[in-house]
């Protein structure tokens, strides 16, 4: 939900102050009643929003494929001035934003996106689709170990689905890992490793769903195609 002023501001109507202006006039309807009073709160996605009688243009529906860099806030504001999502898609101007999201210290795919039923379709646990990540881990996890995660393990929010492990390579001191889970707990890759005692050290993710990270560089994104969208549904 936002201010309604905030919502006919992104639409291109006018600028906020504008629009405020306009509101206060009894220019504008939400659902078919007149709205004169600042602060209301709509959906963008789901109310009926008329100025001097004429809808709202919806804003286009757009989802693109995002290969974050590491160091970067998944988020599109950040308090303490470091780099968010918003630093790459400065060039579009629908207010997208991430769908979930990966550590300050991960990298990899993510999807940007202003359409928010696709968002919550993705987040919802019962449709999660499979994340594969590589992880780095600290030392060489035991066949046993390996078991742990391929079973679930206890985590302190619960014990986690199984998860699809591969072991890709190891040397004495590290080894890297395929894990491919569905859900999307906090931090759950590097908490998985971190319980059957093999540390992550670095984390990339590589797909999601059947989007992989082939063709994009760190930073890069490229937009979804109509198709691809409809089979992310
Ligand atoms: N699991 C993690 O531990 N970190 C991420 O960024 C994503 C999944």
């Amino acid at each position: 939900m936002e201010r309604l002023q905030k919502v006919m501001a992104h639409a291109g109507v006018a600028s906020r102050r504008r629009c405020e202006e306009l509101i206060t006039a009894g220019r504008v309807k939400v659902n078919g009643r007149i709205v004169k009073e600042l602060g209301m709160k709509v959906d963008p996605e789901t109310d009926q929003i008329e100025v001097d009688g004429r809808p709202l243009r919806r804003e286009q529906k757009r989802t693109f494929l995002f290969y974050k860099p590491l160091r970067v806030i998944t988020s599109m504001y950040d308090p303490q001035g470091r780099k968010t999502i918003a630093d790459f898609f400065r060039d579009i101007k629908e207010r997208v934003y991430p769908v979930g999201r990966l550590d300050y210290d991960t990298e990899g795919l993510l999807l940007v996106t202003n359409d928010g039923t696709l968002a919550n379709h993705l987040l919802h646990p019962r449709y999660e689709v499979e994340k594969v990540y590589i992880a780095t881990v600290q030392g060489k996890p035991s066949h046993s170990k390996l078991e742990f995660l391929r079973h679930g393990v206890e985590l302190e929010d619960g014990l986690t689905a199984p998860a699809k492990v591969r072991l890709l390579e190891s040397d004495e001191k590290s080894s890297r890992l395929e894990l491919v889970i569905h859900e999307g707990r906090n931090r759950q890759v590097r908490r998985m490793c971190a319980a059957i005692g093999h540390p992550v050290e670095k984390l990339i993710r590589t797909r999601i769903g059947f989007l992989g990270i082939n063709g994009l560089k760190r930073g890069e994104y490229r937009e979804l195609k109509p198709s691809e969208i409809q089979r992310l549904k």
